[in-house]
């Protein structure tokens, strides 16, 4: 009799354990931006190291799991909630918050990078660094070539301006770091119908924008040039973070 009872409790749990799986299919990604990281407040978009520590924290503290964009791209969502950190700009500051925080936290960033100031100006980051992030295990995506804003008026102003914002930075990150790029972050999140049609035509498997909300999976495909961002800026982190809490709430209880 025990054992009988025993199986069928075994079989109930086993029942569970498939229909948690099954329920977690549909998960969120909450996509952040981040831009640089000095010690001292230098714009709306900066957070020195401490700051950046708290954000992890506060995010990890909910619930929240990080993904890399090799996560995204697989579609390998297997937590509900999830977080995607991505960097814009390739800006030198990434440094002071690589290892003491995202390594720290076994979180994998996603740096978008132009390739116009990289190894040319003092504050950004140099080739032959984007290629230690990369064997790190960091994944990049371009992010223009001269950090343009890639839509249909400055189509109209110069086709090949307009081209090299998207197949330039493309083709000069492929080289310099020997990996395909997938992945677009729209300079300034600016971008028209045209601007996604030369996505789809240079091989771009997503773009990310700066509108405001998360990624319900699995990812509408009609969707996947417009996928929105949360741009973390001194005045908008609050209500991030509020977003983030409001999710993490389990509902029913
Ligand atoms: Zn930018």
């Amino acid at each position: 009799m025990r054992l009988v009872i025993a199986v069928i409790l075994t079989v109930f749990s086993l029942f569970g354990y498939v229909t948690a799986q099954t329920a977690q299919k549909s998960a969120k990604v909450f996509v952040l931006c981040y831009h640089t990281f000095h010690n001292e407040k230098k714009s709306q978009y900066n957070f020195t190291p401490d700051e950046f520590k708290q954000h992890i924290e506060s995010i990890k503290a909910l619930g929240y799991h990080f993904i890399s964009m090799d996560d995204f791209l697989a579609g390998k969502f297997d937590y509900p909630l999830n977080v995607m950190i991505t960097i814009d700009d390739g800006n030198a500051t990434i440094k002071n918050i690589y290892n003491s925080v995202l390594k720290k936290n076994g979180i994998m960033p996603v740096f978008f990078i132009y390739p116009n100031i990289i190894g040319k100006k003092d504050y950004a980051l140099k080739f032959d660094e984007l290629v230690w992030f990369k064997n790190d295990g960091v994944s990049f995506g371009a992010h223009g070539y001269f950090h343009e804003y890639v839509n249909q008026k400055l189509y109209d102003l110069s086709v090949q301006r307009f081209k090299d914002e998207i197949y330039k930075a493309k083709d000069v990150l492929e080289q310099k770091l020997s990996i395909p790029i997938k992945v677009y972050a729209y300079p300034f999140g600016l971008y028209s119908p045209i601007t996604i049609q030369h996505m789809i035509i240079a091989g771009y498997k997503y773009a990310f924008t700066i509108n405001w909300g998360y990624v319900q999976t699995p990812i509408d495909q009609t969707k996947k040039y417009e996928i929105p961002r949360y741009l973390v800026e001194t005045s908008s982190w609050k209500s991030i973070y509020e977003t983030l809490k409001k999710h993490a709430v389990p509902k029913n209880k």
